[in-house]
């Protein structure tokens, strides 16, 4: 029976910027997959790109994953003993240049000497010629400056001199190049489609191709796990594997479907950042060199389980009619197979409505704990403390969608209000109205300071009601009014126990009067 192996997954961002919310579900698919399988999560750091490295980046995807909860159990960070995990310390450890100088041995790639002039005029004249995305591939390859084409001695004598060069793949001429993609099954192109990519470079950096594969293989990859933009790269993947001699142990590929945008018109992109009036990003970002701020999901007031949930079911569909889940039900449930090839649409109402059912399910004490953390938590909401706080929050919470709403929405409950909705007044404030509200003021002052309980309120409100012969509609609205300036909100009873007696009739005498002057 062969011995089934540890399943290994990796999440290889290139440190260019800030992490996109698509590169985070990345990793969550990778990780859900790695913890179903009781296998291994790894971070490593794809920066061979050093024109494109941006200071922070690292940093920063480390601190959303860990917002997220998508713990790597290895890697740039987290320690292990397939490292270094970052791709400029490989380098220089030497492990791209040996195998791409195998791969020259081998006859499956050349060296390349032809400066960028060269190369213009080769893809001018192509393009001349009819041809409509010029390559360096089988056929033009011929007529390049390369060691196929030159003498051994003129190659050896240019390399030894320091003159630029490039390692490039030597693609078969006709060969159809297929593997099966878990999302996607079989996957086939022919290799007339693919030019000689760079693999390594003089400098002494090898291209992400070269890097990718090398690391994958030598940090023991079982399945490669990345966005629907790296599928036309798999073919020279599969090709390296071979040419390198790892066909056998090469990892399985499953390549997610894109991110859309809300009206499903094109890939949601890094550039997309505040536009359509969501973020992008999981946590808010300051770019270094222009010193822009793009949103994130955090200081939005998105909670992590919310954002998590979210982002899981954005390609991927659990086959049940269930819509939230913990991570660790994500983790039970979740399977490549029941991840879709379709582009997965955000919709950021429902992102919302995903925070809103987080919300709900906090305690009271927990949500005001946190509100209390908050940098942007009012003074007047710290002043009167967390017992204060928590029962704001059990009354407001029905109702909220992010943390900061709360203080922000149940103000009243700490200040009276200075203006009254005018809607209201116009619609509820009829002619009658100050007589009745008069005469219910009366019947709230009647009431003990120790009793003035919102069963007792509404109690007293039942039983007035009934007396003067009035609808709901007459004397709930108006009262609402006064209170708290508003025509909507949570229970009114518990409005006016919460205020406590004294500031409810200092605001109904108030407000009373500030009618009666503007009518
Ligand atoms: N460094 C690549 C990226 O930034 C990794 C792609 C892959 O997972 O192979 O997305």
């Amino acid at each position: 029976m062969t011995e089934q192996k540890k399943v290994r997954v990796r999440f290889a961002p290139s440190p260019t910027g800030p992490l996109h919310m698509g590169g985070v579900r990345t990793a969550l698919y990778n990780y859900l997959f790695a913890k179903k399988n009781n296998g291994d999560f790894l971070l490593r750091i794809e920066d061979t790109d050093q024109t494109r490295y941006v200071k922070g980046a690292e940093d920063y995807i480390r601190e959303s994953l860990e917002w997220c909860g998508i713990i790597p159990n290895e890697g740039q960070g987290y320690g292990g003993d397939n490292g270094p995990y970052r791709q400029s310390e490989r380098k220089d450890l030497g492990y791209y240049k040996e195998h791409a100088e195998q791969l020259v041995e081998k006859d499956l790639a050349y060296y390349a000497f032809d400066t960028p002039e060269e190369l213009d005029k080769m893809r001018e004249d192509l393009k001349k010629a009819g041809v409509a995305a010029p390559q360096y591939n089988a056929i033009t390859r011929s007529r390049m400056q390369n060691s196929l084409t030159l003498p051994a001695d003129e190659v050896k004598e240019r390399i030894e001199r320091g003159d630029d060069y490039v390692i490039r793949i030597k693609i078969p001429r006709n060969e159809e190049i297929k593997f099966e993609d878990i999302i996607r099954g079989w996957v086939m192109v022919h290799s007339s489609n693919l030019d000689d990519k760079v693999l390594f470079k003089s400098d002494g950096m090898p291209t992400y191709h070269l890097a990718n594969i090398v690391d994958d293989h030598m940090m023991g990859i079982t399945h490669v796990i990345r966005g629907e933009e790296w599928l036309p790269s798999a073919p020279l993947h599969v090709l390296l594997y071979r040419y390198l001699g790892w066909e056998e142990e090469m990892p399985r590929f499953a390549h997610l479907p894109l991110l859309l945008k809300p009206d499903g018109n094109g890939k949601l992109s890094k550039r997309d950042g505040d536009r359509l009036g969501f973020p992008v990003f999981p946590l808010e970002w300051k770019d270094p060199s222009s010193g822009e701020i793009s949103s994130g999901y955090r200081e939005k007031g998105y909670f992590p389980e919310a954002f998590v949930n979210i982002l899981s079911l954005l390609g991927w569909n659990p086959g049940t009619n269930q819509e939230i889940f913990s991570m660790q039900e994500l983790i039970e449930s979740f399977s490549l197979e029941r991840v879709g090839k379709a582009g997965a649409k955000y919709d950021p109402e429902k992102a919302r409505w995903f925070n809103q059912q987080y919300l709900k399910e906090k305690s009271d004490e927990e949500l005001a704990r946190v509100i209390l953390e908050r940098e942007d938590c009012p003074e007047y909401v710290k002043k009167k403390g967390a017992d204060y706080l928590a029962k704001v929050c059990g009354m407001m919470k029905e109702r909220a969608v992010f943390l900061k709403d709360i203080p922000i929405d149940g103000a009243y409950l700490y200040n009276a209000p200075e203006d009254l909705d005018e809607k209201t007044l116009k619609k509820k404030w009829k002619e009658d109205t100050a007589q009745i509200m008069e005469d219910w003021l009366d019947e709230l002052q009647q009431i003990d300071e120790a009793d003035y309980k919102a069963s007792n309120i509404e109690e007293k409100l039942k039983a007035f009601m009934e007396e003067k012969g009035l609808g709901f509609g007459q004397i709930l609205p108006p009262f609402r009014l006064l209170l708290s300036g508003l025509g909507m909100g949570p229970s009114l009873f518990e409005i006016a126990e919460l205020l406590g007696k004294e500031e409810c009739i200092e605001r109904m005498k108030t407000n009373l009067k500030k009618i009666a002057s503007i009518a």
